[in-house]
């Protein structure tokens, strides 16, 4: 009752102060499992993301405490006579605003207790979750099992729902394709507010719609997540090339055995480069040991670059004896720069959960939550070296803010249904700019010079026609999301008008204005 109170009295207030067109009996009417709060503390925490870097307060938030409340309260936005967005927040990792919404209800997805459990079918091998179920909490449910998924993201506190609305990816995805590849069937509320089950066969459109689509479509409230048996233990290793053509050759090289039995291929295939003179220690790669810090000057750094292959190899631990041998055989293929290799070897559950122990580190000094201009790009293979003379070897100027990582994969492995964008060549490389801003005095490392960077790259890659795709893309005209879903859009759009003709969903992408309020500006 108080509640409710509260929620009346707080949209009454927003009327009166910013205008809204919500009658708020229609939000009153809602009768829901969960919680619709309007608590300072939930507006406001759902009205920031990682990024840092804008802020969108929502009218009210949603912890629904079933499928079902998440379908009410579409159905009422759709059906409501003045109309108001909703938008779906996982935990909040995006980087600018795309998970919140002004004015409207956001949908907190994650941290729900009221929703069910993981669910593993060991016959079938597969896990049912929520939607906002967390990715280390998949991880422990399966583990119980005996199993565990086989693409992964390479940070854990990400939503199945937010990391399978981008495609979720890290070293695996050129064996198992991203995680949207790896996903047998999804419950999702479209923005009429049905509840549909959707599989490769059955509502197909639906399915391959929200795969990669960025929100738009629907809030995926159960997954159907394809599992592998877990290994026990991971090899890890780490070799350092001066030379990018080695580099990436070797890479490539690695990604194309894809196809062979598992003890003939890595399981796990990244990179990143190192263009920061001195240390090459940085919270994403907390590896080479402090007490043995490896100076690039040290290793003749072609202008002033070093690339750093990273690589697993997965095992069970009644197998140890031959992971040497196997290791052994795959490292003599490759041409990196001779004794530049550093091996640990830890638990399969501590490497997939390697970035938490970073986040710890960095919250403990208070630079988790700085702001995060990040940048990530699909480049394709063919311009990789013309993107590390302009970027790496040129615009970066021997300054990161954060690690750089660089990995291609299969074009192949990725569902060419689904939303996502790619570049249009069979392999193309992840590089992606985990950029920390700080205000402490170093010109290069505050936010308005990290976006002026960004706006560099991007600049660079239109001028020199290199047909780079962002991930995780932002963008601020409709013009700019046509150019970037080139031959899609049309898909894309006519998807749109299918599951939420009238554009409530997500608004926080910034590519569809709401149907109700067509004059807002998309920023
Ligand atoms: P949110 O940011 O909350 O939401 C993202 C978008 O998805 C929003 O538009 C939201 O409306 C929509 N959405 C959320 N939940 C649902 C749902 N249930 N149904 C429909 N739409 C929904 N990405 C990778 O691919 N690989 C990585 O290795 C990787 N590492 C990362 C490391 C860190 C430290 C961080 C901060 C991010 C990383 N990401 C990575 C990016 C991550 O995939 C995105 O931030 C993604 O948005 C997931 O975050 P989230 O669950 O918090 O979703």
């Amino acid at each position: 009752m108080a509640t409710r109170f509260l929620l009346a009295f707080a949209i009454c207030r927003l009327i009166v102060t910013v205008g809204l067109t919500l009658d708020p009996t229609e939000l009153l009417r809602l009768e829901v499992e969960g919680v619709l709060s309007v608590e300072p503390a939930d507006l406001g925490a759902a009205s920031r993301d990682f990024g840092g870097m804008q802020n969108a307060e929502p009218l009210a938030v949603l912890h629904p405490g079933s499928a079902e409340d998440v379908a009410r309260l579409i159905k009422a936005a759709y059906e409501s006579g003045q109309g108001f967005t909703v938008s779906a927040r996982g935990h909040g990792h995006s980087i600018k605003g795309q998970a919140t919404t002004a004015n409207g209800v956001v949908v907190q997805m994650s941290g729900s207790t009221k929703v069910a459990p993981p669910r593993v079918s060991e016959k079938f091998m597969y896990v049912d979750v929520w939607g906002g179920e967390l990715w280390v909490d998949v991880l422990s449910s399966t583990l119980k099992y005996g199993l565990a998924p086989k693409s992964w993201t390479d940070y854990l506190y990400l939503s199945v729902g937010g990391t399978l609305s981008n495609a979720g990816i890290s070293g695996q995805a050129f064996n198992h394709g991203p995680q949207i590849s790896n996903i047998y069937e999804l419950d999702v509320v479209t923005g009429k507010g049905e509840l549909l089950t959707c599989t490769p066969k059955q509502n197909s459109e639906l399915y391959h719609a929200v795969l990669g689509g960025l929100g738009q479509f629907g809030i995926i409230t159960r997954a159907r997540i394809a599992l592998e048996k877990a290994p026990h233990r991971v090899r890890w290793i780490r070799v350092l090339y001066s030379n990018f053509s080695a580099f990436t050759q070797d890479q490539e090289y690695l990604i194309s055995l894809h196809g062979q039995p598992a003890t003939k291929k890595f399981d796990y295939v990244e990179g990143f480069v190192i263009v920061d003179e001195g240390l090459i220690n940085n919270w994403r790669s907390s590896f080479f040991s402090p007490g043995n810090p490896v100076k690039i000057s040290s290793l003749n750094a072609d202008g002033g670059v070093l690339y750093c292959l990273e690589i697993t190899k997965n095992y069970q631990e009644s197998n140890s004896n031959a992971i040497d041998e196997e290791v052994g055989a795959l490292l003599k293929k490759l041409n990196f720069i001779p004794s530049s290799e550093f091996t640990t070897d830890l638990p399969y559950v501590d490497f997939l959960d390697r970035v938490h122990k970073a986040e710890l580190k960095l919250r403990s000094k208070n630079l988790w939550d700085v702001p995060h201009p990040w940048l990530n790009l699909f480049v394709p293979k063919s311009r990789i070296g013309d993107f590390d003379k302009g970027v790496f070897k040129g615009i970066l100027g021997n300054k990161t803010s954060g690690p750089i990582l660089i990995y291609p994969m299969n074009k192949k492995k990725w569902v060419a249904k689904s939303s996502t964008v790619t570049p249009d060549e069979d392999i193309f490389y992840l590089v992606a700019f985990l950029r920390s801003a700080l205000d402490n005095g170093d010109e290069t490392r505050t936010l308005n010079h990290l976006t002026n960077q960004n706006n560099r790259i991007l600049r660079f890659c239109s001028d020199a026609g290199i047909k780079a795709k962002q991930y995780l893309p932002h963008y601020t005209t409709q013009q700019q999301w046509m150019d970037h879903f080139g031959d899609k859009w049309t898909l894309f759009s006519k998807r749109k008008l299918e599951f939420d003709p009238k554009n409530i969903l997500a608004t926080g992408q910034r590519i569809f204005t709401p149907f109700f309020n067509p004059s807002a500006p998309l920023l």
